[in-house]
């Protein structure tokens, strides 16, 4: 994730745009988070029993108790939603695959719309709420162990009326909706088990009246044109955590196009904006290509099947990774770059290796804050470590910018200045510290990795590249709420 505030423009567009707000994530998760506690936990199953228990109903996030669900690991969803642009209105019904971790008498869901039925392995299931987060289902009869399970949820409701922990984060107006969000969204569009450790593979089809289009993840499978309405069917073929599957309603304008090494690329721009910025957009999307070729100089190969971007005209306020796919407000022409290098960035550091807990976060923004910074020329500095040095010089000790602890800085400060700008500090400070060949080395071993990594994989990783101890040097960019001292260990001498 990116934020953007809208900078004065040196053209005029023709229509003028209000000024991106930032969302108040500080203020939702920290409401998240107290509404957590006043719900209390729900059983966690016995290990080892034998006897069917309650899968859990959070994954053990430490931030974020209630993401997630615990007794079962999901394949696929199969989501199929019909969207009401003019009423807000959302139908739909997903059914997902999974296999049970643990012998199940009932288990949870993530789901924020109504629901109107649940099936289990095509029996008809009870189902009740014990918040607006979370659905309980009780199948007829329980869950081996191990055992594949189908499951179905029938939903409606207008996710936009919708708020959770204090969240509200559908957008949407009478002619576009894009469904993008970090840490959540997923709950207010299908029915998921909501945490980057349960990865799984998608089919969306979106159901949207005849003459808009529909905008997802992955590849373009099918468009099944009705009399009042048309299905667009898309197919995220690599597993993909619930926050980054997104979609997106509305007209736009799709151009579609192969890489210089053959790999499919998919943009569209909402016509809702100005031609102007149509005009701009269409050409930020096109520098995709250049910019996947540029990232694979550093990391290695691009880690999915297709790639591209879509630009909303609703005022966002941020562009996300949404994998194989960002979405991006309207923010201007080839000068914007910086952005798509962010989020392209982003397709390895927080896709491809996801973090294990929402307190990893800076593995994501560290790292994406770090590409951009060089690929717009360090800041104007001569190098990568005179940027790190000027920019460490003009933070003073006292500010407040170095009292985040970026590796662990609450639930409330996930997208905090310093998680960007520290964490990025923290690359090339780690550069300077055991040089350009391990510093290399690490990047591609860490994005070939696990699926989902945390902030003591990274450093156990980093040490087994170099071969050196760098417990102390993490500890003070990472755990200290101070500023690293200007020395030799700290990569900054
Ligand atoms: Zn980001």
């Amino acid at each position: 994730m990116k934020r953007y505030v809208v900078k004065p423009r040196v053209v005029k567009p023709r229509v003028k745009r209000r000024a991106a707000k930032p969302r108040s994530i500080k203020r939702a998760a920290a409401a998240a988070v107290a509404l957590c506690c006043l719900i209390g936990g729900t059983t966690a199953a016995t290990a080892g029993s034998q006897a069917p228990t309650p899968g859990s109903a959070g994954m053990g996030d430490s931030y974020f108790p209630q993401y997630g669900n615990g007794g079962y690991d999901v394949g696929h969803y199969d989501v199929r939603n019909r969207v009401e642009l003019d009423t807000g209105r959302l139908v739909g019904v997903t059914a997902f695959r999974a296999v049970a971790g643990q012998s199940l008498s009932r288990f949870n869901v993530d789901l924020v719309l109504p629901v109107r039925a649940v099936s289990v392995n095509g029996h008809r299931a009870a189902f009740s709420r014990t918040n607006r987060h979370e659905v309980q289902i009780r199948p007829r009869t329980p869950i081996a162990d191990d055992a594949s399970f189908v499951v179905r949820v029938a939903y409606a409701g207008r996710p936009g009326a919708i708020s959770w922990g204090g969240e509200r984060p559908w957008q949407a107006s009478r002619r576009e909706v894009v469904a993008m969000g970090e840490p959540q969204m997923a709950a207010w569009w299908f029915a998921a088990n909501d945490h980057p450790r349960d990865k799984a593979v998608l089919d969306v089809r979106i159901t949207v009246e005849r003459g808009l289009q529909a905008i997802s993840n992955g590849k373009l499978k099918a468009i099944t044109r009705g009399t009042r309405w048309t299905v667009w069917h898309w197919r995220a073929d690599e597993p993909m955590a619930p926050y980054l599957a997104f979609f997106a309603a509305g007209r736009y304008t799709i151009e579609r196009g192969r890489t210089a090494d053959g790999l499919p690329w998919l943009n569209a721009v909402s016509k809702e904006l100005d031609p102007y910025s149509r005009t701009e957009s269409t050409a930020l999307m096109r520098q995709t290509p250049r910019v996947i070729a540029w990232l694979e100089g550093w990391l290695g190969p691009y880690p999915f099947s297709t790639t591209g971007g879509l630009t909303t005209s609703l005022d966002a306020g941020f562009a996300l990774e949404n994998q194989t796919r960002p979405t991006y407000p309207s923010v201007g022409g080839r000068e914007s770059t910086w952005l798509v290098v962010h989020e392209l960035a982003h397709q390895w550091f927080g896709d491809r290796v996801s973090v294990d807990n929402w307190r990893d976060i800076w593995l994501n923004e560290g790292p994406a804050t770090y590409l951009e910074t060089l690929w717009s020329g360090n800041g104007g500095e001569a190098t990568p470590q005179a940027w790190l040095l000027s920019t460490w010089e003009s933070i003073p000790a006292n500010s407040d910018f170095w009292k985040l602890k970026i590796g662990d800085p609450g639930p409330g400060r996930l997208f905090d200045g310093p998680i960007y700008d520290r964490g990025a500090m923290t690359m090339q400070a780690l550069r300077h510290r055991i040089g350009d060949t391990d510093f290399k080395a690490l990047l591609r071993a860490w994005v070939r990795g696990p699926a989902n990594g945390s902030t003591a994989d990274f450093t156990a990783l980093a040490e087994s590249v170099s071969g050196e101890d760098l417990d102390a040097f993490f500890d003070a960019w990472l755990f200290t709420g101070s500023r690293p001292a200007r020395t030799a260990d700290n990569g900054l001498a």
